[in-house]
């Protein structure tokens, strides 16, 4: 007998949360605080797309790996010529700044071609971190990233609350791994949103500028990544997976900002007893490759991985 979806998530997240809920709702209107999307729902033909690689980044950036958003987006069919919006994470527009950062992408663009930009990026300062909103035309990503796009819509979503981690798995690896264990390797599940951690501090990482001497090892990374405690309400945007598949996909992948001046890579909170965390999700029925251009993608530049369960699913999810 299989569990409701939401029932799947709610049995992961409790392992490592006290207070735990999983429901299907009318998405809220999240143009508003605390979510501040560009859009107000996040419903309508989902999807992933996962663009370029690690190894555009290191050991040494490859300046040539920069991907508009708009005209990327543009070349999937079905949005060809319809609103869209576009969240997740990924590396920023390092042109904009002269300088790498970490992008956190919350983009509405509508079919007559007007944008709402909400995009932000991430920078070290000589004294620590930099939130900038990037500037409405600036609308390219750059380097590898993931972004969850929908047609905006409003609709069912899941909404999930979780309160007080128990448990060693943050919040978005606690959903992804118990997706992992309860679906099949042939039944892969994806899922994109936001979620707002309210309370409590965060451990995330910022990229440095590009690295001048390659980064060979874990170590010279982990020596060029800078890492910093930030404080709630925190705003983050992307994507997780429950299966890496042949396409090595990033599991999960998730960028913070807020309004006060803080963010970055979400890696996972720092203060479990007073986490709150609050997300809405759906659920996306394909993964499309963009330039994916290393491994076993290196034969073409876009590739599909259609969900063929996640329509199913989304239907036991409503009809619950
Ligand atoms: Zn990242």
């Amino acid at each position: 007998m299989p569990l409701y979806f939401s029932l799947v998530l709610q049995n992961a997240l409790v392992k490592n949360f006290d207070f735990v809920s999983v429901e299907v709702v009318d998405s809220p209107n999240l143009t508003e605080g605390p979510f501040y999307l560009a859009s107000a729902g996040i419903g309508g033909d989902p999807l992933i797309i996962e663009y370029g690689n690690d190894d555009y980044l290191i050991p040494l950036v490859d300046r040539s790996k920069v991907y508009d958003l708009i005209p990327t987006i543009r070349q999937i069919p079905s949005y060809k010529d319809k609103d869209f919006f576009a969240c997740g994470a990924g590396a920023g527009p390092f042109d904009w700044i002269q300088q790498c950062c970490e992008g956190i992408y919350n983009i509405k663009v509508n079919q007559n071609g007007s944008v709402d930009n909400e995009n932000h990026v991430v920078r070290t300062t000589s004294n620590g971190i930099q939130v900038l909103k990037v500037p409405n035309n600036e609308t390219r990503a750059a380097l590898l990233g993931n972004i969850f796009l929908t047609e905006g819509n409003a609709g069912k979503v899941l909404k999930v609350v979780s309160r007080n981690r128990t448990g060693d798995e943050n919040f978005i690896s606690s959903m992804r791994k118990g997706l992992t264990e309860y679906y099949s390797e042939d039944q892969i599940v994806g899922l994109g949103g936001v979620f707002v951690m309210k309370s409590g501090s965060a451990f995330v990482h910022v990229m440095d500028d590009f690295s001048e001497t390659p980064i060979n090892t874990d170590e010279d990374l982990n020596n060029w990544l800078t890492f910093h405690q930030v404080q709630a309400p925190l705003i983050a945007l992307g994507d997780f997976v429950s299966q890496e598949t042949d396409f090595k996909l990033r599991l999960q992948h998730f960028h913070s900002y807020s309004r006060h001046n803080q963010g970055g890579h979400y890696h996972h909170d720092t203060t479990p007893s007073i986490v709150e965390y609050e997300g809405y999700f759906n659920i996306v029925n394909r993964i499309i490759i963009v330039d994916k251009n290393s491994a076993i993608a290196s034969t073409f530049s876009i590739a599909t991985i259609i969900l063929s369960t996640s329509i199913a699913m989304f239907l036991e999810l409503v009809r619950k």
